[in-house]
């Protein structure tokens, strides 16, 4: 068995672990876990523009010059039937992007690796004990036990907060939203999303920078080389409550796009991907969920383990971005063991989470 001492144990290599881990290396020593060998493809593309602030003070802007697409606003059917603008123009921050989400989250493990982070993956944990002076953790490193030793741990691991509820912790789940989604071509190049609410639940289409990696394999090279110079990839989604529904559309895609092509806004859309093309991801998680305590001595959550959005708000990954810096500041600010800390944090995850709910109740009411 090795072992391995280190001051910050950070559990999840997503875009809140590696924003975690690139604010502390500077002043702590800092192991990230995660247990996928590579990011994978995984809906949810939107960057909303204040995260530019986080990106620029962390000096990772650059990453977003080539591979992802700029996005200036989207057309929204929000319980209309004709479209209102939402432009990023009256946005102080500026303009959002379109994500290429895996070669992001690639370029992000790929900065904390030069940065001299000591990286573990694949890594799953088994066992986690809490002693008088930090934490041991029992993992799995590519399939050979290892033991960290840690001051602090980071519960970066996504909606199921894998560590918090190793602990006991439970989660609160405020509805059933599932969310079911489809990768296509489509021939005209539109750089702008299209939000749409339908009786059963709500649409959401947005340009993608290129297909999911996963699905050039299974189209033909042939389709791929004539017609992506032409055509935009797309992504479509629709979120609904589990008691709506219906399992057909995450199993056929002409089912599927069958009911796209009926919400207000997306017809067009829908009639221009170039057939032999479409993807379909099947069915995800999109429900607004929390951990009922998200922290505690000597641990903290950030991101989706503190706390998961409703993708209506376009704020999760700004949250895990946000939330992985205020923990840091706080943490760079008071030291490790300063004992009020977590007071402080929950104070703060405590205050979005409030806010996020106020918006969200506003735009539900909307179309109730
Ligand atoms: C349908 C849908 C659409 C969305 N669209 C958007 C959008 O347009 N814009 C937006 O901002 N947000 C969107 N989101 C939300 C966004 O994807 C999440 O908020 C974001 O991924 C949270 O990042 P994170 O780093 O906290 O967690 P995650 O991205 O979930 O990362 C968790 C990491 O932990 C690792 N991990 C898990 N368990 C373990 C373990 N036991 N040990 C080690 N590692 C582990 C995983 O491999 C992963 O790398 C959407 C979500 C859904 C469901």
């Amino acid at each position: 068995m090795t072992d391995y001492n280190t001051q910050i144990v950070i559990l999840g290599a997503g875009i809140g672990g590696c924003i975690a881990a690139l604010a502390l290396a500077p002043f702590y020593s800092v192991v990230l876990v995660d247990q996928q060998t590579e990011p994978q493809a995984r809906v949810g593309e939107c960057l909303a523009p204040a995260a530019g602030r986080i990106l620029h003070k962390l000096g990772l802007l650059d990453l977003l010059t080539e591979g992802h697409i700029s996005s200036h606003g989207l057309l929204s059917y929000w319980g209309t039937e004709t479209p209102t603008l939402v432009d990023q123009l009256t946005n102080p921050d500026g303009h959002g992007w379109h994500l290429n989400r895996q070669l992001f989250e690639q370029q992000l493990r790929d900065r904390v690796q030069r940065r001299g982070i000591r990286c573990l993956w694949p890594a799953s944990f088994s066992k986690c004990e809490q002693k008088p002076n930090g934490w041991v953790l029992d993992i799995q490193h590519k399939n050979k036990p290892m033991q960290l030793h840690s001051q602090l741990m980071i519960d970066a691991t996504g909606r199921h907060s894998r560590f918090a509820r190793a602990l006991g912790v439970r989660r609160q789940n405020l509805d059933q939203q599932l969310s079911v989604w489809l990768t296509a071509l489509v021939k005209v190049r539109k750089h702008i999303s299209v939000l749409s609410s339908v009786p059963e639940g709500w649409w959401y289409s947005a340009p993608l920078p290129e297909l999911p990696l996963i699905d050039t394999a299974l189209i033909d090279a042939d389709l791929l080389d004539t017609e992506q110079s032409e055509g935009q990839a797309r992504l479509f989604a629709l979120q609904m409550q589990a008691g709506k529904f219906d399992k057909n559309l995450s199993l056929s895609s002409a089912a599927f796009l069958q009911a796209a092509a009926n919400a207000p806004g997306l017809n067009t859309l829908v009639q221009q991907i170039i057939p032999g093309t479409e993807t379909l991801h099947g069915v995800v998680a999109a429900n607004s969920s929390k951990l009922e305590q998200g922290c505690g001595e000597g641990w903290f959550a950030i991101g989706d383990a503190a706390m998961s959005f409703d993708p209506l708000s376009s704020q999760g990954i700004f949250n895990a971005m946000a939330t992985a810096m205020q923990l840091a500041d706080l943490l760079i600010e008071h030291g490790l063991q300063h004992k009020d800390i977590p007071a402080l944090y929950q104070a703060q995850l405590d205050s979005i989470w409030r806010h996020y709910l106020a918006h969200k109740d506003h735009y539900y009411e909307l179309v109730s």
